[in-house]
């Protein structure tokens, strides 16, 4: 949990104002939650009704903080999404130091997650800036499938939801996302970018969509302690470069969530902390850059 404030300090201090503007995470509204899940489950979490077996899928025990948690970790993602589609909006890309939710479902919350913060931000652009955002498409490169997205916005035309994920890092139920891409263990950077290569720009081109979420989990990496996807820091830029340069070329407004990455030495100190935390590092370095070069080739934007 420490990497979350270690990589929101670490950028706050590496990127000029002139790259990026930090905003506190609010938290999300029970209307807003409400369009995507369940409003028994919502109230029962929020009043601390959960049963035992609830928690135990979800993986952490109830307390005010985490209900705190949950809410803002699916607020900010919400608060992104604003920034892009708003009327006034000035920036096209924005990131979310947080969220990535993607294992919680309608009715349930499991592995970490207790809200699906990428679903209810699709749900409320949707909503709130329909003049904008017809269809939305959500690029999930965690190393887990995102079972909840899928399962979510199974039947939804508006939301496109593709998966890439290794097939030996299932969490319990595999559900069938508008497009799944399963990775075997141990692929490395070179396969694993030719298979994003060869669905990415085919995506874009058929959902054409006016919105994109990008599940940037770093739990691909070779220094994750769940993941069996073997990827080095090097691959993983090259794999967030060419989601960033798909949603550009088609015009796509863009928001960046965390997703997983479990260090195999929790020391902060430690080479493989280091190496997960900069790689979640560059997944919004890299999104700033890239909007700083959109905003040049475009300079209203
Ligand atoms: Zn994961």
């Amino acid at each position: 949990m420490q990497k979350y404030r270690y990589v929101r300090e670490a950028l706050q201090r590496e990127l000029p104002s002139t790259l990026a503007t930090f905003y506190e995470s609010p938290l999300v509204s029970e209307k807003d939650l409400t369009l995507v899940h369940c409003e028994g489950y919502v109230s029962r979490f929020l009043g601390g009704q959960l049963t035992r077996d609830e928690l135990r899928r979800i993986g952490f025990p109830w307390s005010p903080q985490h209900v705190n948690r949950a809410l803002s970790s699916t607020g900010g993602t919400v608060a992104a999404a604003h920034a892009v589609c708003r009327a006034d909006a000035t920036a096209i890309f924005a990131g979310h130091i947080a969220g990535g939710t993607h294992h919680a479902f309608a009715d349930r919350g499991e592995g970490y997650c207790v809200f699906n913060d990428i679903a209810v931000a699709a749900a409320v652009a949707l909503r709130d800036h329909a003049a904008r955002v017809q269809r939305v498409l959500v690029v999930d490169c965690d190393v887990h499938q995102g079972n909840g997205t899928a399962s979510i916005f199974a039947g939804d035309e508006r939301v496109f939801t593709a998966s890439f994920h290794c097939e030996a890092n299932l969490f319990s139920a595999r559900e069938v996302s508008d497009l799944d891409v399963d990775l075997p263990p141990g692929v490395g950077d070179e396969a694993y970018l030719e298979a994003l290569q060869a669905h990415l720009p085919g995506l874009f081109e058929r959902v054409r969509p006016q919105l994109c979420f990008f599940q940037a989990g770093v739990d691909v990496h070779e220094s994750d302690r769940i993941g069996k996807l073997k990827l080095s820091s090097a691959g993983i830029k090259k794999r967030n470069a060419l989601v960033y340069a798909a949603a550009a070329r088609h015009g796509a407004r863009l928001v960046v969530t965390m997703g997983g990455g479990y260090p195999k030495d929790l020391d902060e100190s430690s080479v493989h902390f280091h190496r997960v935390v900069q790689s979640h590092m560059d997944c919004y370095r890299q999104c700033a850059s890239a909007h700083a070069r959109l905003s040049r080739e475009a300079p209203e934007a």
